[in-house]
């Protein structure tokens, strides 16, 4: 942290060095548990940040209050427009600079991006079965995201991570598949609870899959041991390896073990609103005060009442969770 900086604090204790923002709330998908098949109302482009103003929280962020890590994200953030334009500005503030995608596009834009600084990429594919991948994204493309995971190793980006989001009844019996897949390519599966930020408003918690059921699931056939806490970095993922050497896998239990009391992140909507949390029900809206000409001082301080007034953590499967206005596509993955 430089020497200016403070960090970050909440009323809780908790230090925020995270940031995620979401570049566009488009996707070319329309996966059935984030989106309806006519896609969304899509933010007018006037609303979305530009890259110089993005890149002015970004760096408010990191010069004001040290923070270290970014990922873009979306909608679908290569769906944005001279995406490695932004990453290059980012990627000069000199922090841990990630990417989340559906992978659709890292065959003809990964080069690019990491010729701009980027150096790691995380791929969300929910089923390696063609049939399954569609219904479920509602698009016949697991090929080009399977072949996207391959033009990304091969591009340079490490780790290359995959995203799984698994359902009850939908995908959970491809978990074993998918940790084989990970261990043939050397990718690390990172297995994601489903959350009810549908924007139909339809999940329901007999559809989450537990951590403790995946982890058994896979134990079964490639014996896995814990990675101890304190080789874990502050991401989210409970880590285990295989016994065998053959690699790892994470899963990020947010439903049956919620890591709210870690939380070190923040998040930038692509219409500049800020959230503590993905479940946050306000929101600050950075857009209006960037426009209405405020100074890097007053951008620190609203952002410090607006982190100051984190909750304790989200309240899914109690009485008192109440499900945020916007859909995790809106929102920012
Ligand atoms: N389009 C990019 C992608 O596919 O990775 C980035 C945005 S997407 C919203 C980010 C991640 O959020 C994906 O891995 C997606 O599967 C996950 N996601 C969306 N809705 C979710 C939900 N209700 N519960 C858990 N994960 C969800």
């Amino acid at each position: 942290m430089g020497d200016s900086a403070r960090p970050l604090v909440d009323g809780f204790g908790r230090v925020h060095r995270d940031l995620r923002i979401s570049v566009t709330d488009r996707c070319n998908f329309r996966c059935s548990y984030c989106m309806p098949a006519e896609g969304l109302e899509w933010m007018p482009r006037e609303d979305l940040l530009t890259y110089e103003e993005l890149t002015r929280i970004a760096q408010v962020c990191v010069e004001r209050f040290g923070f270290d890590g970014i990922r873009l994200t979306g909608g679908e953030p290569t769906l944005r427009a001279h995406l490695p334009v932004l990453v290059e500005g980012l990627a000069g503030l000199g922090v841990d600079l990630a990417l989340t995608t559906n992978g659709t596009t890292m065959r003809s834009l990964a080069p690019a991006l990491v010729a701009a600084g980027l150096r790691r990429v995380n791929i969300s594919c929910d089923s390696l079965r063609s049939e399954r991948f569609a219904e479920i994204t509602r698009r016949d493309e697991l090929a080009k995201v399977l072949d996207g995971v391959d033009a990304a190793i091969e591009a340079g980006l490490a780790p290359v991570k995959l995203n799984v989001v698994v359902m009850r009844g939908i995908n959970d019996d491809e978990v074993v598949d998918f940790a084989a897949y990970g261990r043939e390519r050397g990718v690390m599966v990172r297995f994601i609870e489903f959350m009810p930020l549908d924007a139909q408003g339809e999940w329901t918690d007999d559809q989450v899959v537990s951590q403790d059921e995946i982890v058994a699931a896979i134990d079964a056939v490639f014996p896995l041991d814990p990675v101890p806490d304190d080789e874990r970095d502050s991401a989210p993922a409970t880590r285990f390896r295989f016994r065998d050497g053959g690699g790892e896998i994470g899963v990020i239990p947010s439903v049956t073990h919620a890591f709210c009391a870690t939380c070190d992140r923040v998040r930038l909507t692509a219409d500049g609103s800020l959230r503590h949390c993905l479940f946050a029900t306000r929101e600050l809206d950075l857009r209006a005060l960037l426009r209405g000409g405020a100074s890097d001082d007053e951008l620190a301080a609203a952002i410090t009442a607006e982190v100051g007034a984190k909750w304790a953590g989200h309240q899914i499967g109690q009485v008192r969770f109440i499900r945020p206005a916007r859909s995790r596509s809106q929102i920012g993955g």
